[in-house]
């Protein structure tokens, strides 16, 4: 194991190269290559995860409620903007967003990023910041409808 670090530069923890800061892509630390092999192993869990029907239903749902689907983007991207705090890891934000891209793109099942606590909850309110995100296919993101309990 290293002791010290070169100034600037980082150790992937994928691959264990070093690489200067600005060339790790995400707060995961991984380098360009290492992360686009952790976005392929994603996709391949949640496939396993997700079986075939799931993907076939998905694609119905997406196909019949279109309009549903787009108005409540609409929406949220509002929520966003007021939930998003200046101290939000912006990095780390987008590469929730290109990894559900990935996925959306490899199973043809359409996934949301999703906020672990809503942005406005009935009882409590998250933030638009990693630590309050999670990707879940977009069918259960539109069932749980703001609904939080705390345990
Ligand atoms: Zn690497």
């Amino acid at each position: 194991m290293k002791t010290y670090q070169r100034f600037g530069y980082k150790e992937c923890a994928g691959c264990s190269r070093e690489f200067r800061v600005s060339e790790i892509r995400s707060n995961l630390g991984f380098c360009t290559e290492c992360l686009r092999i952790w976005k392929a192993q994603q996709v391949k869990k949640w496939r396993t995860k997700n079986g075939e029907h799931v993907i076939e239903y998905g694609r119905k749902y997406r196909k019949e409620n279109q309009v549903k689907i787009y108005s409540r983007s609409v929406k949220q991207r509002a929520e966003k903007i007021q939930r998003s705090p200046k101290w939000a890891d912006l990095t780390a934000i987008q590469l929730y967003y290109e990894t559900r891209k990935a996925l959306s793109e490899a199973t043809g099942i359409e996934y949301h990023v999703d906020h672990e606590l809503p942005l406005k909850g009935r009882l409590v309110s998250g933030l638009h910041v990693p630590e309050n995100l999670q990707i879940i296919p977009a069918l259960r993101n539109i069932r749980k409808n703001n609904a939080y309990t705390p345990g």
